[in-house]
């Protein structure tokens, strides 16, 4: 009872000015559970030569098992000129990114349904943050190469591309389904799908 008073107390000051918030990973059991603790080669500009023209470095738990339990972990993108880094979400992470290199124009998406785009155009040493589970996107602005680092709030964030779950999900999701989701006609659905 005591227990349920001091939440609703704490719900009660935090809606005034914020969402009240559910944990996610739990906190660590120990001071760390694996000696693996580094990793080195990220100085080292990723390969853009791709339809997007973006290389995404991880260094997640995958790559330093040590963050196992530990809630953190770091991407490096890489952006040939006008390079892209699609519409994407992070299920589990919340990111902040530093620009290091060039001109990065930015945004993210409010959930519905206001559905508000919160964009800006960084310079190198700017900081943006893309809250937990919203759409967000990167975008190299400027004529030269560019790099940015972000550190984000789990040891394993997961990448949701927007395109590739919509129209290159295996098996695909019935082009009637999306024809109707997206108001288009079904061949522009089939084109979307070869692409994914
Ligand atoms: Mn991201």
């Amino acid at each position: 009872m005591a227990n349920q008073i001091l939440v609703l107390a704490v719900l009660t000051m935090t809606s005034l000015t914020c969402t009240l918030v559910i944990a996610f990973e739990p906190s660590p059991l120990q001071d760390f559970c694996v000696a693996d603790t580094t990793s080195s080669g990220l100085h080292i500009a990723g390969n853009t030569s791709n339809p997007l023209g973006v290389r995404i470095t991880p260094v997640n738990v995958a790559q330093i098992s040590g963050l196992n339990t530990l809630g953190i972990s770091l991407a490096r993108i890489d952006y040939a000129p006008w390079g892209v880094t699609p519409p994407h979400t992070h299920p589990r992470a919340t990111e902040i990114l530093t620009v290091l290199e060039g001109t990065v124009a930015v945004g993210f998406v409010t959930s519905n349904p206001d559905n508000k785009l919160i964009s800006k155009v960084l310079n190198k040493g700017d900081v943006f943050v893309f809250p937990v589970g919203l759409v967000h996107y990167q975008q190299n602005v400027g004529n030269g190469t560019a790099v940015s680092l972000s550190s984000l709030s789990s040891q394993n964030p997961g990448v949701i591309t927007i395109a590739n779950s919509v129209f290159g999900a295996n098996p695909s999701i019935s082009d009637d389904v999306l024809a109707k989701a997206f108001q288009v006609d079904k061949s522009i659905i089939s084109d979307l799908q070869i692409k994914f």
